[in-house]
C-alpha cells in the first residue's frame, strides 16, 4: 500500500473537541480527515445559547458550530460525511477505520463521537417519538406553541431547556424524580424564578400517553401512596436525563479481546486511550464535567500528542516488523 493514502490522524466526530483537534493537526501540517456523519457542531446544534464559552457572550450556539466547523477547516483538513461502524488497529500500527462502502486509513484516530441522549425505557416514549416525544428543544419547541410542555430530568441540561421552553409554552412542566436538582445553583434560581415554569418534585413517569400523539403523562409521587398517581395533560414531553457515550467497537490486532467501548472513554492525560494512536476528546471521556470549553481543550491537547504519535510513525513499524 502507498503510505500516501493513509491519513496522519482521522478525527470522528465534529463536535466542538473534533473540530478543535482537526484546527491544531491541520495547522501543525498533519494529513487530516474529519469524518461526521450528520451535520458537525455536536450537542451545539441541540441547544439556542451559549452563554458559557469564553469570549462569545451568549453566542447562538447554531452561529459557534459553524464557526467552529469553518475555522477547523481552514488549514487543510478535509471533511467526509460517513459513518464509522467499527476501528481495526492492524499490526503496522496503521488504524483501519471502516465504513459500509471502504475504509479509511490514518496512524492515529481521535474519537470524539460525544455522547447521545438517555431514553426513559417507559411506555409510549418510542411510539409517540417524534409525535411529542423529544430530545431536542431548539428542534421541536416551536411547534408546541401555547401548550402544555412537560421537561423531565434535573440536570443542567433539563433545566437550561425547561426555560427555553416557555417562549413556546403556556406552561412548562418540570418534573424530577427527587427534591433537589443537581443543575448548577444559578439555573435552579431562573428555573425557580420563572412564572410560566411548574415544579413537579420526587415524580417518576410511568407512561406517556397518546393516540396519535402525546395527550398526557402519567406520574407516580415516588414513595407515595398507590393513589398518587396523577395525569399530566400535556402536548410534548422533552426528556433530559442525561446522556450515553456513543459507542464505537475497536479491535487491536494480535489481542485476544475486541476493545468495546459501550462505557465512557478512560483516557490519560494526553488524551491517548489504552491502545497507542487512540486518543479520544469531548463528551465521550470518562470525567465529571462536560462543556463546550473542556471538550475544546482536550482537542487540543489530543493533537499535540497526536502529532508527536505520527512524528515517531516510522519507528513505531520499524519496531513492529
Ligand atoms: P446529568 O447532569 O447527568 O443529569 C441528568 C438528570 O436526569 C439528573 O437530574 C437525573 O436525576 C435525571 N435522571 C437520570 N436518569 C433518570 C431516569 N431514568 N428518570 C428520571 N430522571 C432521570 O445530565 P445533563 O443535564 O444532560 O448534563 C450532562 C452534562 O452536560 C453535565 O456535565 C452538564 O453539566 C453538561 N451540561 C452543561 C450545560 C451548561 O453548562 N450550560 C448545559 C447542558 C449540559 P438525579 O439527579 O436524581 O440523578
Amino acid at each position: 500500500m502507498n503510505n500516501d493514502e493513509i491519513y496522519d490522524v482521522a478525527v470522528v466526530g465534529g463536535g466542538p473537541s473534533g473540530l478543535s483537534g482537526t484546527l491544531y493537526t491541520s495547522r501543525a501540517n498533519l494529513k487530516t480527515v474529519l469524518i461526521e456523519r450528520e451535520i458537525p457542531g455536536g450537542q451545539l446544534n441541540n441547544t439556542e445559547t451559549i452563554e458559557n464559552y469564553l469570549g462569545t457572550p451568549n453566542a447562538n450556539a447554531e452561529e459557534l458550530a459553524l464557526t467552529m466547523h469553518d475555522q477547523a477547516l481552514q488549514f487543510g483538513a478535509k471533511m467526509v460525511r460517513k459513518n464509522i461502524q467499527s476501528i481495526l488497529k492492524r499490526e503496522d500500527g496503521v488504524f483501519e477505520l471502516k465504513t459500509r462502502k471502504g475504509t479509511i486509513e490514518a496512524k492515529s484516530v481521535l474519537l470524539a463521537t460525544g455522547t447521545k441522549y438517555k431514553k426513559l425505557g417507559i411506555p409510549g416514549e418510542e411510539e409517540l417519538d417524534a409525535r411529542g416525544v423529544s430530545y431536542c428543544a431548539i428542534c421541536d419547541g416551536p411547534f408546541f406553541t401555547d401548550k402544555e410542555i412537560a421537561v423531565v430530568g434535573g440536570g443542567d441540561a433539563a433545566l437550561e431547556e425547561a426555560d427555553y421552553l416557555t417562549q413556546f409554552g403556556s406552561t412548562v412542566h418540570l418534573i424530577h424524580r427527587r427534591d433537589e436538582f443537581r443543575a448548577k445553583p444559578h439555573l435552579q434560581e431562573r428555573v425557580k424564578n420563572n412564572p410560566k415554569i411548574t415544579i413537579h418534585y420526587n415524580r417518576t413517569i410511568e407512561s406517556v400517553n397518546g393516540e396519535n400523539n402525546v395527550e398526557s403523562l402519567t406520574l407516580c409521587e415516588k414513595d407515595g401512596p398507590l393513589d398518587s398517581i396523577e395525569n399530566l395533560p400535556v402536548s410534548a414531553v422533552f426528556i433530559y436525563i442525561g446522556q450515553l457515550p456513543q459507542v464505537l467497537s475497536v479491535h487491536e490486532a494480535g489481542s485476544q479481546q475486541a476493545w468495546v467501548m459501550n462505557d465512557f472513554i478512560s483516557v490519560d492525560n494526553n488524551m491517548e486511550t489504552s491502545i497507542k494512536g487512540l486518543f479520544a476528546a469531548g463528551d465521550i471521556v470518562d470525567k465529571p464535567i462536560r462543556q463546550v470549553a473542556n471538550a475544546v481543550g482536550e482537542g487540543a491537547v489530543a493533537a499535540q500528542y497526536i502529532y508527536q504519535h505520527v512524528q515517531n510513525f516510522p519507528e513505531l513499524i520499524l519496531m513492529k516488523v
